[in-house]
């Protein structure tokens, strides 16, 4: 009977499932939607059971849609929203709050009131740049309100897990308790360099280690499903956190190698292999998906609006009916005729980490018209990129070789090209790309052997498209140097109010 691998991808709006072969093909896939809750300004909750339950579902539909038994899956990997935390009870394996959401601002005073030393402290040990974004603070908020919590968590009776854990134990019947090295790097409480949980942090925030999972390799044996969940056990043998799964799914191997995901936003990730290089230009060290625990590093930026600001010409100005018709539009025009648009809606992350910077719109004359406008917004996603690049080569020394490209936004021709044209590098789009479910589906399948090694996979990586740099270098430094006062005017904007 042919053999299977099932890709459990849990992202922050929706579960889905994905069933692919050893070609890397998907042969089934399912997807459900799950609730938001926006309990307060800025807070951000999932049911966990509901997470779970819709994670289950579409397995299981996935199975059926495949047309397989589940004898046929040979393992399962695991990827999913990072740093969302979930606290349950060990015994009724009830969770005790809501997941707090990797989104939620409701502890940002909470990390802004840490010394400028612990700051620091964390920032070497564990790579991140102190935020509520990460596990930690979160923990630390649900044991400070949730009546007992600390008391239970102290007698051995709470658990606390990224969402690969929770989903690895209830698959387990609650057997297995782990995470990944990937995950377990982005709660703010592992020693990224000594890989294990860090004492100090955890005291400073009085959390227990003894509610922290095991951490393992991000393609290793787990454990198996209880026979209940498919009919038949099924090992669970990959893990790691969408961003490094996406990595991983685009077989970025080799140190230097690096992937941008054009989402909602975009997240930029580069392989620096054994090599945990702690960066001076504002982005983050962390762990990338990894064979064994001789973990390698990355590098990591984001840009927290790049395909929304498109969401935001078409729904709030009106000025595109889709997303994909931003591309006709922009075509219209030859170039922005000197418009710039800094989509800092919310800030700017990477590299420049300004939280008082605002959107804003420069260089408008008499000429200008709807079709620059939605060719400055889509060019201002390539800049965003091209900074956190360029911020990435400065702390490896070394000049990028190509960049590979997946996500919804990178279906845009005109962005790829501009990408390529101010990069002055290859822009490499591949056939395939769901590379995030690919590449916890590959995790999974080197660990039982379905694929031999990692050369054996990047013979699956089939590329579609080829964007090579066209643009004059004068004229690409000279836009360039047009976006970087475009992005000084807006710096510290909300800040002089
Ligand atoms: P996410 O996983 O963050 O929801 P997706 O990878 O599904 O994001 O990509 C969706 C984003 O890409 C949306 O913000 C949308 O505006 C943008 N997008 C989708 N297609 C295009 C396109 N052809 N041109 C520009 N932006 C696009």
């Amino acid at each position: 009977m042919k053999q299977y691998i099932m890709a459990l991808d849990q992202g922050t709006t929706s579960s889905r499932t994905i069933i692919f072969d050893g070609d890397g093909t998907a042969v089934g896939t399912a997807q459900q939607e799950f609730t938001q809750y926006y309990p307060n300004p800025g807070w951000v909750e999932h049911d966990a059971m509901e997470i779970w339950q819709s994670q289950l579902t579409v397995a299981r539909e996935a199975v059926e849609k495949a047309g397989i038994e589940a004898s046929q899956i040979a393992a399962i990997g695991i990827t999913n929203q990072r740093e969302t935390t979930i606290v349950w009870n060990r015994h009724t394996g009830e969770p005790v709050y809501k997941a707090i959401v990797w989104q939620c601002r409701r502890t940002a005073e909470m990390v802004d009131d840490f010394d400028e030393e612990f700051s620091r402290y964390i920032k070497k040990t564990t790579g991140l740049v102190p935020d509520a974004y990460f596990s930690a603070s979160k923990v630390k908020w649900i044991l400070d309100n949730v009546a007992g919590a600390r008391e239970m968590a102290q007698a051995g009776d709470l658990l606390f897990g990224t969402v690969d854990t929770w989903l690895i134990w209830n698959l387990t019947g609650g057997r297995v308790f782990v995470t990944d090295y990937t995950n377990a790097s982005r709660t703010m409480m592992f020693d990224i360099h000594k890989r294990c949980w860090d004492h100090h942090i955890l005291e400073v925030l009085d959390i227990p280690e003894c509610m922290l999972p095991k951490v393992c390799p991000s393609s290793f044996v787990y454990g198996e499903t209880d026979e209940k969940i498919f009919g038949a056990p099924v090992k669970i043998a990959g893990a790691a956190g969408d961003q490094q799964a996406a990595l991983f799914g685009q077989c970025c191997f080799e140190p230097g190698d690096v992937k941008n995901t054009y989402g909602t936003g975009c997240f930029l990730l580069m392989n620096t292999g054994r090599r945990a290089v702690e960066s001076n230009h504002g982005l983050v060290t962390t762990i990338a998906a990894s064979c064994s625990d001789d973990v390698e590093y990355a590098l990591e930026g984001s840009v927290f609006v790049a395909g929304a600001s498109i969401q935001w010409l078409r729904d709030s100005m009106k000025m595109i009916d889709s997303a994909p018709a931003s591309e006709a539009l922009a075509r219209q025009v030859e170039d922005t005729d000197g418009v710039y648009i800094v989509p800092a809606f919310t800030g700017l992350g990477a590299p420049y980490w300004n939280p008082y910077a605002r959107g804003l719109v420069v260089g408008l004359t008499r000429g200008s018209e709807n079709t620059h406008f939605v060719r400055a917004t889509l060019e201002s996603i390539a800049y965003q990129t091209y900074d956190v690049l360029k911020a990435m080569e400065k702390d490896m020394g070394m000049c990028l070789k190509s960049l590979k490209v997946d996500g919804g936004a990178a279906a845009n021709r005109l962005l790829m090209q501009f990408q390529a044209d101010i990069l002055r590098t290859d822009v490499l789009k591949p056939e395939y790309l769901e590379t995030t479910a690919l590449g916890a589906a590959y995790l999974a399948g080197l660990a039982v052997g379905y694929w031999q090694s990692k050369e054996e996979i990047r013979t699956n990586w089939k590329l579609r498209t080829t964007y090579h740099p066209q643009m004059d270098k004068e004229l690409a430094e000279h836009k360039l140097k047009g976006w970087a006062r475009a992005v000084k005017c807006a710096l510290m904007w909300a800040q002089e109010e």
